[in-house]
């Protein structure tokens, strides 16, 4: 199989990681202490708000679909809802493969949530990877989630090792859940809040060791842990972050398995309005991969909000009536969507700064 080149700097060539390429970001992540942003894209708009991001504040960055970001990329009107999340995620992934070496940093592209359900739906997609290796040398995705939280461990661990002894020898890894993130993201997820009264909003060390010990010999893989996350965002004092659990996991398997430090790769889910003091903490002990998507929507639909706000007239007529001034220049809708990119942007620069990403991209070290 292709690899990109490794630089003689230790640095990565621009555009979609994979396989070694993939390893080496996440070992300078955690070895360099810092995590990058997975964020959620719904469209070519998001993906390019991303990458441009990633571009000005020179970082890696994490690009990903959810299935109803993938099923909302190949469009709302595509007649079969399932295809269209297979082949929404696969359009998204040729555009990213296609531009994103053409903003000089690394790119990790990913899919978020699977549970039972939607296990078809991430086969599917390992089988247009395989396709995809065939014909270029790279798998289309990094990395794929299975979110299999809701079921036993012992069948969660099971369907997560047999997917992942698909996709390693395609040079990607797996994410997995273990415990439940709070909240709930396009329909997956428990319904539990930060109030609800249960320890299975925090991953127990144990089960972390048990996937370490079942996945290790497989290939790659990354834990979504509950350490009291939750998707969306609350009132503050609500969610009570305990990032000690990841630690406490990380020792835990340190200790029983005669492994270095941080032997596990672990990711933030919920990260969207998250103390600064707590990403710091969570980075510290392992987490490489922050997801963003409340935040982000907001930042898209605030700046869009705001022009129509500046701008009334334009989104009611095409001219002016009372004094006959075209405003089509003002509901192009270049124009206002390029309002939503910059929001992103803006966003995602504050991003960069909190998970110390910044000036770090490996494409140019
Ligand atoms: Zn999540």
């Amino acid at each position: 199989m292709v690899e990109p080149a490794l630089k003689a700097s230790g640095g990565l060539e621009p555009g979609v990681v994979t396989g070694e390429a993939y390893k080496n970001l996440v070992a300078a992540c955690k070895a360099g202490g810092y995590a990058l942003p997975a964020v959620n894209v719904i469209g070519t708009n998001t993906v390019n708000a991303v990458l441009e991001a990633a571009a000005a504040n020179r970082s890696d960055v994490i690009i990903q679909l959810s299935n109803g970001g993938a099923q909302f990329f190949a469009g709302k009107g595509f007649p079969d809802g399932d295809l269209a999340k297979v082949l929404g995620a696969v359009s998204a992934a040729r555009h990213v493969h296609l531009i994103a070496e053409h903003y000089g940093v690394c790119v990790v592209l990913h899919t978020d949530h699977a549970n039972r359900k939607l296990v078809p739906w991430v086969d599917a997609l390992i089988d247009h990877g395989e396709a995809h290796l065939r014909e270029t040398g790279k798998p289309l995705f990094s990395s794929h989630m299975l979110d299999l939280s809701e079921e036993p461990i012992e069948e969660n661990l099971e369907q997560c090792a047999r997917v992942l002894e698909r996709m390693a020898p395609l040079g990607m890894s797996l994410e997995i859940e273990l415990g439940v993130t709070g909240g709930e993201e396009d329909g997956v997820g428990a319904d539990l809040d930060a109030h609800s009264d249960s320890s299975r909003l925090y991953t127990q060390p144990e089960e972390v060791m048990q996937a370490y010990d079942r996945l290790t010999p497989i290939g790659p893989f990354s834990v979504a842990a509950s350490f009291g996350n939750v998707h969306g965002v609350y009132q503050p004092g609500n969610v009570q972050l305990r990032p000690e659990i990841l630690r406490d996991s990380q020792s835990l398997v340190q200790k029983e398995r005669g492994t270095g430090a941080n032997p596990l790769d672990f990711v933030f889910h919920g990260g969207s309005g998250s103390e600064k003091e707590k990403i710091a903490e969570a980075i510290d002990y392992g987490v490489f991969k922050m997801n963003i998507d409340t935040d982000t929507q907001f930042a898209f639909a605030e700046r869009i909000g705001r022009f129509v706000d500046e701008n009334p007239k334009a989104f009611r007529y095409q001219i002016d009536p009372e004094d006959g001034t075209p405003f089509k220049k003002l509901y192009d809708p270049r124009k206002w969507l390029r309002e939503g990119e910059a929001g992103v942007v803006e966003r995602l620069g504050q991003a960069f700064e909190d998970l110390g990403s910044k000036g770090r991209s490996l494409a140019q070290a």
